[in-house]
């Protein structure tokens, strides 16, 4: 098996399967283009120029509509609990900086005031966003962009292959000898990569998970971390350390992990059951919450 290895989307990203490494590569390589087209600090991208159109229609790529319209559609779902316009309080965060403080509560207040994604318009290949109002893809585009990865790989014959993209993995088929891929959670305490709590098996399936670990900082023991409440701007603080979404559609299970992170487990299942997702919680008590015939494994030592 070759693997090649790639930093992007502020996470290391890995894909490997049983090719031509050069093959992988050109598949890795893929990254750049979808970065320059969907990062909103990358000048010129689609969402860069969406977010600096002062209020005007922008056409954009039918890679970024398509992200789009599933945003909108999993954001009407979670009534808001999705919300790729909190991009303005997100920066107010500063998480990817190193230089992350906790902003004043007026600030975060004004910015969020703002941030109505249900006023985000689609018509042709044209994006309206309100004026003030920016656009962070940050939640979701990592699926879409494993999904098309995962196509790239598929059109060339490769059938049988493994992509970890940070909190998003993704299975093709299933290993050589015909058992699924073993895709391991992270512990929420754990050194990264170093320690799991569950084993998912999967063939031809994505396994997404968002949690409190992946970017934040501690002030006084309250972990502020980089999912947002769109009804206040916070941090959320619900008790739940991560989610894990488990579907074919990459697209859709990013989006829906960050949704059902706000969401919290009652309200998130429902959520995971109307999309046909399969979908499991770990909150810091230790609690252990899924869907109805989520085929999972639960570790020893947990949590
Ligand atoms: P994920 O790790 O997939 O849950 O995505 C987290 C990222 O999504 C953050 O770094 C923000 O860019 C963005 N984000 C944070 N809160 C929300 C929210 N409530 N709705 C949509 N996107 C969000
Ligand atoms: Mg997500």
């Amino acid at each position: 098996m070759q693997t090649v290895g790639g930093k992007y989307f502020d996470t290391f990203n890995t894909i490997s399967a049983w090719c031509e490494q050069s093959l992988l590569q050109q598949a890795m390589d893929q990254c750049a283009f979808y970065n320059a087209l969907l990062s909103k600090t990358v000048e010129g991208s689609d969402v860069w120029r969406i977010n600096h159109a002062g209020g005007e229609p922008v056409p954009v790529s039918q890679h970024t509509l398509t992200i789009l319209k599933t945003a909108a559609e999993i954001s009407e779902a979670s009534q808001g609990a999705f919300n790729i316009a909190v991009g303005p309080v997100i920066n107010l965060w500063r998480f990817t900086s190193g230089e992350a403080k906790v902003p004043d509560g007026e600030s975060i207040k004004t910015l969020i005031s703002h941030a109505d994604c249900s006023k985000i318009k689609l018509q042709g290949d044209a994006v309206t966003v309100p004026a003030g109002m920016e656009i962070d893809l940050g939640g979701i585009a990592k699926g879409y962009i494993t999904d098309r990865i995962a196509d790239f790989l598929r059109e060339r014959g490769v059938f049988r292959a493994i992509l970890n993209f940070g909190g998003t993995v993704v299975t093709l088929g299933s290993k050589p000898d015909g058992t699924p891929w073993i895709v391991g959670l992270q512990h929420p305490a754990g050194e990264h990569g170093k320690k799991c709590w569950a084993a998912v098996p999967c063939s031809d399936e994505s396994v997404v998970t968002s949690g409190v670990y992946e970017r934040g900082f501690y002030v006084n023991g309250v972990r502020y971390h980089h999912i947002v409440d769109p009804r206040t701007g916070w941090p959320v603080q619900n008790g739940v350390d991560c989610v894990t979404v488990c579907s074919k559609n990459s697209l859709l299970a990013d989006g829906l992990t960050t949704a059902l992170f706000v969401l919290g487990p009652e309200q998130g299942l429902n959520l995971a059951e109307r999309f046909h997702v399969h979908a499991v919680y770990l909150e810091r008590d230790g609690k252990i919450s899924y869907t109805t015939g989520f085929n999972f494994v639960i570790l020893e030592n947990t949590p």
